[in-house]
C-alpha cells in the first residue's frame, strides 16, 4: 500500500535540488509585485499559482524557464531576497524537510542596484531568520545556499569565486543552470577548475533537457560531485538492465542523482510518474535522491513527491528511507555534519514506524 502524504510529511527529508526563485508563495509574489508596479498575469494568489503550473506544464524547458521572469522580478532588493529566503526555510520545515539547499543565480538579482555580495548576504540573512523561526517553533532545519551561474551567459568565474568567498558563511556549493541544449558544461571549465583548486563542491544540471554527452562532460570533464537531474542516464541502460559504460561509472562511483519527478514530467521526460526513469534507476541501486526543483511551477512539495513515487512504484517506508539517507549522504556538508544528518533521518524514520 502506498505511503500516504500525511506520513510522508512527517518523515525527515533532505532537499538537495530546490530553486529559490522557483518556490515562492503566490501571495508573496502578488504583494511584492504590487509594491513595485510589476504586472502579473493575475493578482489573485490562487489563480496565479495555477497560472505558474499551467505555463510550466507546456512540455518545453525554454517555456518553463520563462515563468521565472515573474519570480525574479520580485527578488531584486535585499528585503525581497531576505523575505523569499526566510519563507523558503519556513515552507520546507513545515513540509518536514530537515536540511535544504536553496540554489539561485545572484547575477539575475542586480537590476535594482544590489551588488553580488549584497544579494548573497540578503539570502544568507533570510535563511538565518527562517532557521531561527523554525527552531523556535520546534522544527529545526539547516538551510544553505548554492550559487548558480546561468549556463547560456558568457562563461565567467565570478560566481564560483563568490561561492568560495562565502563557503563558511551559508554557501555550500556551486551549480550551473538554464537552457542545457547547446550550452555544454565544459563551457564553464574555468569556473570548475577554480572550484577544484579551492576544494569546493559543485553540482551541474545535466541530463535533464539533453542527453548523455552532457552528463559525460559534467562527470568526466568537470568532475561534478552530484548531477542535477541526470535522468537521461536511462538512455545508457539497455532494456534488460545492462549498464553502458557511463551509467556503470556513475553507479560505481555512487554519484548522486538529484531527481525531480514532477518537474521532469513538465519538461517532457515522461508522461506519468510511473513512466519516469526514477523506478529503473532506483531498482538498479543508483544513488537516487528526490527533490522538487521548483515547488511553485510544479505545485508540489517534497512530501508530495515521496507520496507520488510511493503510489507509482509501490515504495514502502524502507524505500523512502533509502532515498532520504541517500540525500543526507550527498548533502554539501562536512562529513561530521553529514553523519549527524544521516542519524537524524534514521531516527525520524524509526519514529514514523520503520523497523529494520
Ligand atoms: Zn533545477
Amino acid at each position: 500500500m502506498a505511503v500516504p502524504i500525511e506520513i510522508c510529511r512527517s518523515l525527515p527529508k533532505v532537499a538537495l535540488h530546490d530553486h529559490l526563485d522557483g518556490g515562492l508563495r503566490p501571495a508573496t509574489i502578488v504583494e511584492e509585485a504590487r509594491l513595485i508596479g510589476h504586472r502579473l498575469p493575475t493578482d489573485d494568489p490562487e489563480a496565479l499559482g495555477e497560472w505558474f503550473y499551467a505555463a510550466a506544464d507546456s512540455g518545453s524547458l525554454v517555456r518553463y524557464l520563462e515563468t521565472f521572469d515573474h519570480t525574479i522580478a520580485v527578488m531584486q532588493t535585499a528585503a525581497q531576497l531576505h523575505r523569499v529566503a526566510a519563507e523558503f526555510v519556513e515552507d520546507q520545515a513545515a513540509d518536514g524537510v530537515v536540511h535544504a539547499e536553496a540554489r539561485w543565480a545572484p547575477e539575475q538579482h542586480l537590476t535594482a542596484g544590489l551588488s553580488l555580495v549584497e544579494a548573497v548576504e540578503a539570502v544568507r540573512d533570510g535563511l538565518a531568520e527562517g532557521m531561527a523561526t523554525c527552531a523556535a517553533a520546534g522544527r529545526p532545519i539547516v538551510a544553505k545556499q548554492i550559487l548558480t551561474s546561468m549556463r547560456h551567459g558568457v562563461p565567467t568565474t565570478r560566481i564560483a569565486e563568490l561561492a568560495v568567498a562565502y563557503r563558511y558563511d551559508s554557501v555550500c556549493g556551486f551549480d550551473i543552470a538554464g537552457a542545457e541544449d547547446g550550452y555544454p558544461p565544459s563551457r564553464f571549465a574555468e569556473a570548475f577548475d577554480y572550484l577544484k583548486r579551492h576544494n569546493f563542491e559543485f553540482t551541474i544540471h545535466a541530463g535533464e533537457a539533453f542527453g548523455l554527452p552532457s552528463i559525460w562532460e559534467a562527470v568526466q570533464l568537470c568532475n561534478a560531485s552530484r548531477l542535477g537531474h541526470g535522468v537521461r542516464l536511462a538512455d545508457d541502460i539497455a532494456a534488460d538492465g545492462t549498464l553502458g559504460e557511463l551509467a556503470g561509472y556513475i553507479r560505481d562511483r555512487r554519484i548522486p542523482l538529484e531527481l525531480c519527478p514532477s518537474s521532469n514530467l513538465q519538461t517532457g521526460i515522461a508522461g506519468t510518474i510511473a513512466e519516469h526513469p526514477f523506478g529503473l534507476l532506483a531498482a538498479l541501486k543508483f544513488r537516487v535522491t528526490v527533490s522538487c526543483d521548483n515547488r511553485l511551477m510544479s505545485r508540489t512539495t517534497l512530501s508530495r513527491e515521496f507520496a507520488l513515487l510511493s503510489e507509482a512504484f509501490g515504495y514502502e517506508l524502507a524505500d523512502l528511507r533509502r532515498f532520504s539517507v541517500n540525500a543526507a549522504k550527498s548533502a554539501f556538508l562536512p562529513f561530521d555534519e553529514r553523519l549527524i544528518l544521516i542519524d537524524q533521518v534514521k531516527a525520524g524514520f524509526a519514529a514514523a514506524g520503520f523497523t529494520a
